[in-house]
């Protein structure tokens, strides 16, 4: 099969944070021909090794040891490893950004570490709230002139399922509403510390901060009084302002919530998108979406932030800088 010219692969990414979704980014990635995995970094610690990393090797020192800095090859155990990483690693073409956003404002901050450093090249977020994302868009002016491509919200949601509403909305004329409505099924809620409180800190009476403040045991004991289940409803979601900023639908008309199990692997329900608009012939009808119930969040997660890599990258090369969302570029398949 023919492919339009394109990039020089393999390209060489990185991953910061290492947690659930870092550590699934890795596993996605081994087997893959057009990304190499060479940069890692945790809270305690980075690992660089221009000739790749092997999965297996860094999720088992990182269980064992807590951080990436301990693996003998290419470890280095540090407490500023996101900037050490940046420049011991200057030829990283791109990164994923696996990390907590708590508070609300640290991926906006390491945005602005990635500018001040002089680092040219493609980050990818998979954030997920409104303000979260205005941040980012703050920030666009800074991003293009430091030549940074900047892919934000590329997740599942806000991410695929965005971008899914963004193609589903070509049927109609207008657009009335986008409902995405996810459900998470995860054995352990440890595996996703920061993806647990960052829901915890959508339900009623919480915020960020209070979630962030919350020890494992005090998580632990909330999970406890709902069985494991954490349902959501009207969540403040950058879907809204992703498929705004696209052009497509006022945010108001989206609406985002959904049910995570904390203690079993299988969805609590189905994850769609439902879009609703009316025809050029006057027809209302609903376009759905809905993921296979057999694809986890980390594969929902981790291969659009890849895809959306590998298009940041090639918006990059052709010297197009700046802020992207999932909802205006298409992601390209990472083989
Ligand atoms: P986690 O808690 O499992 O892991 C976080 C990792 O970040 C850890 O390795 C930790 O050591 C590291 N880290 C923390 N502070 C750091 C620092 N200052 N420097 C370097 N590393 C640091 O996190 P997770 O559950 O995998 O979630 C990651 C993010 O993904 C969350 O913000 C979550 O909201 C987001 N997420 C998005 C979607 C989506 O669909 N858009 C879905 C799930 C999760």
């Amino acid at each position: 099969m023919s492919t339009l010219p394109t990039l020089t692969t393999p390209l060489s990414v990185g991953v910061l944070g290492f947690g659930g979704l870092g550590q699934a980014a890795a596993r996605v990635l081994a087997p893959k021909r057009d990304m190499r995995l060479v940069a890692a970094a945790d809270g305690k610690g980075y690992i660089y090794d221009p000739a790749g990393l092997d999965a297996d090797t860094c999720i088992s020192a990182y269980a064992k040891t807590g951080t990436l800095g301990t693996i003998e090859t290419g470890g280095v155990l540090s407490h500023q490893s996101i900037q050490d990483l940046i420049e011991a690693a200057p030829q990283v073409q791109g990164y994923f950004l696996a990390l907590p956003n708590l508070p609300n404002t640290f991926m906006a901050s390491v945005a602005k570490q990635f500018i001040a450093s002089g680092w040219k090249g493609v980050l990818v977020d998979a954030m997920k709230r409104t303000s979260a994302v205005e941040q980012m868009i703050e920030l666009r002016d800074d991003l293009a002139k430091a030549g940074i491509t900047y892919m934000t919200g590329c997740g599942a949601t806000p991410g695929l399922l965005t971008a899914a509403a963004a193609l589903a909305a070509q049927s109609y004329a207008e657009i009335h509403s986008v409902k995405i409505t996810f459900g998470v099924g995860i054995a352990n809620w440890e595996a996703y510390r920061a993806t647990i409180r960052e829901d915890i800190a959508h339900m009623p009476g919480y915020d960020v901060d209070r979630a962030r403040a919350m020890s494992d045991a005090e998580v632990a004991a909330l999970l406890d009084t709902t069985n494991g289940l954490i349902s959501l409803e009207n969540m403040e979601h950058a879907d809204d302002i992703m498929l705004e900023l696209a052009g497509i639908v006022d945010r108001d008309r989206v609406t985002v919530g959904g049910v995570v199990d904390t203690r079993n692997a299988q969805k609590p329900l189905s994850t769609n998108v439902q879009v609703t608009g009316r025809t050029f012939e006057g027809k209302t009808s609903t376009h759905t979406f809905t993921l296979g119930d057999e694809t986890s969040m980390a594969a929902n997660v981790c291969g659009p932030a890849f895809g959306y890599l590998k298009a940041g990258i090639e918006l990059h090369q052709r010297g197009i800088y700046g802020l992207f969302t999932a909802a205006e570029i298409m992601p390209k398949f990472v083989r």
